[in-house]
């Protein structure tokens, strides 16, 4: 039998089956396209996921392929400086399209030894105490011991499952695409500035050979949005909006996005997962969708893995639900933020500039960058030590870095005092005596997603730690 079935190939079910066969998982990807999509949603990799490529060895081809940028100015697009002392080393936003995201990580997937295929849509699931079974448009059925529904906002595997999607509908859309145009660049520039000062959801910006990505607000909100605009529609709202279409042509892809925001009620039904999109959705300010369900990936991989391997603890796959729906909710509330202070309306614009003006401290700019790169994120592992919860940057050890021990995806005990030992969990968790002069504690245990799980120097309270992680001592 299958071990895990994941619906869905864009990046969270890519990045998930990645990580599940770090741990010898037998994972099969369903795809419902024949082919990757051509349009480009995503623009880049915030830091967090940046750190996660890293983690497993991976980032080195996204650098090949991605630019760095600032991280300033992401927050509602008000314009500021990155702040300064980022707790990361790699303070930068890596532009990359999410066509070559999604194209990297389904290569990972499958060198890894992932089964993936494409063209194969889910149309049915039922689920019993020792697997699920999975129903294929074309009548075929397959079974196995997990299935995670990582098939985008639209999920299947959630409506099957009847879980809630409490929120908002779309209020406004706006479409998206990229297309050639005669308009002269200088002539073109001056416009988009000038519409800007009072419609941010307005842009027209050259990505080379004669391509622009042009995005202007719809005509109302779509019945299908399945179905693509034309370019008609393109035409007549760059009139709308600017007095002229730009002499826009010959398209490369046309779409269309909502501003629906909406959470997933439980993350789990039994042997049934949601992750990414699937789980949550919310509009595209901040650029945190595609960020948020690699993250989830990321947590949920080695919990599911372990749980497959038959060591998972009491509770661990339930602590996916527990640490990522509110992160989630967080996330969905910025955005919500973002969107009224992205707004045309008087109100709104003087908390705008009220609120460019309290970022011109530091400390607020930082905390509201922070909330977009996700480096912030504390999950509650109950009290104690400042760390604890949250992700351990990346710091020098004298044998190296330290997130280039982490590639294998196993828990981590960092010993600076040479005393500790783990025991009976060797199987699962590296021990690696080293220092780092970054690192003003005696010893820290590093879950597989490089999350803090305890911090100490006492090895009978370490061993009261290692089970809540890592189930019982082997042997
Ligand atoms: C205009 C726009 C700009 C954006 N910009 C950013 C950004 O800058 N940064 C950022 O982080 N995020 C951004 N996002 C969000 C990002 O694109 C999504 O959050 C991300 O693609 C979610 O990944 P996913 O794998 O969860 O879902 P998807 O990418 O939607 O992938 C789901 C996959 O499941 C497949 N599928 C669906 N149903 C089935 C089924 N029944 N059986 C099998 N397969 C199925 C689909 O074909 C698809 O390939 C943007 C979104 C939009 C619309």
């Amino acid at each position: 039998m299958i071990d895990v079935i994941v619906a869905g190939g864009g990046p969270t079910g890519m990045m998930l089956a990645g990580e599940l066969r770090l741990h010898g998982v037998h994972v099969l990807v369903l795809e419902k396209e024949a082919e990757p999509a051509r349009y480009v949603r995503s623009l880049g990799l915030h830091v967090r996921s940046i750190e996660v490529m890293d983690q497993r060895g991976l980032l080195e081809r996204f650098l090949a392929h991605g630019k760095k940028y600032p991280v300033g100015g992401f927050f509602a697009g008000i314009t500021k400086p990155s702040p300064d002392r980022l707790d990361t080393t790699h303070p930068y936003v890596l532009g990359i399209p999410q066509t070559t995201t999604d194209r990297l990580l389904a290569e990972h997937a499958a060198e890894v030894g992932a089964g993936i295929r494409r063209g194969c849509e889910l149309v049915g699931l039922s689920q019993d105490g020792h697997g699920v079974t999975v129903e294929l448009a074309d009548g075929t059925q397959l079974r196995s011991r997990y299935l995670v529904g990582c098939d985008g906002g639209r999920s299947t595997v959630r409506k099957l499952l009847g879980v809630d999607f409490p929120g908002e509908p779309a209020r406004v859309e706006t479409l998206l695409g990229e297309m050639e145009l005669t308009e002269d660049p200088a002539a073109l520039a001056a416009i988009v500035a000038e519409v800007r000062k009072t419609q941010l959801r307005f842009g027209a910006g050259p990505l080379g050979d004669g391509v622009y990505r042009v995005v202007v607000p719809a005509e109302g909100v779509a019945e299908d949005r399945t179905v693509p605009p034309t370019l008609e529609e393109f035409k007549q709202q760059l009139r709308a909006f600017a007095g002229t279409d730009f002499g826009v042509h010959s398209p490369r892809w046309l779409s269309r996005f909502g501003d629906a925001t909406r959470l997933a009620e439980r993350y789990r039904v039994d042997r049934v997962l949601l992750a990414g999109d699937a789980a949550h959705i919310h509009p595209p300010m901040g650029g945190q969708g595609l960020n948020l369900g690699i993250q989830d990936a990321f947590n949920l991989g080695w919990k599911l893995a372990a749980e497959v391997g038959g060591w998972a603890p009491e509770g661990l796959l339930d602590s996916y639900h527990t640490e990522r729906h509110p992160v989630a909710a967080d996330v969905l509330d910025n955005t919500r933020a973002q969107g009224e202070l992205m707004s045309t309306e008087p109100g709104p614009r003087s908390v705008r500039r009220l609120l460019s003006e309290l970022m011109d401290f530091e400390e607020v700019n930082r905390y509201l960058i922070e909330k977009i790169i996700a480096i912030g994120v504390r999950y509650d592992f109950g009290g104690g030590h400042e760390l604890l919860g949250r992700r351990m940057r990346d710091v020098e050890l004298k044998r190296g870095r330290l997130y280039e021990l982490m590639h294998g995806g196993r828990g981590l005990l960092l010993d600076q005092t040479g005393r500790l030992s783990v025991a009976g969990w060797a199987e699962r968790v590296d021990h690696v005596v080293d220092v780092s002069e970054e690192l003003d504690l005696p010893a820290a245990l590093l879950r597989p997603d490089g999350h803090v799980a305890w911090v100490g120097e006492d090895q009978q309270d370490l061993l009261s730690q290692l089970p809540r992680w890592f189930g019982a001592a082997a042997g």
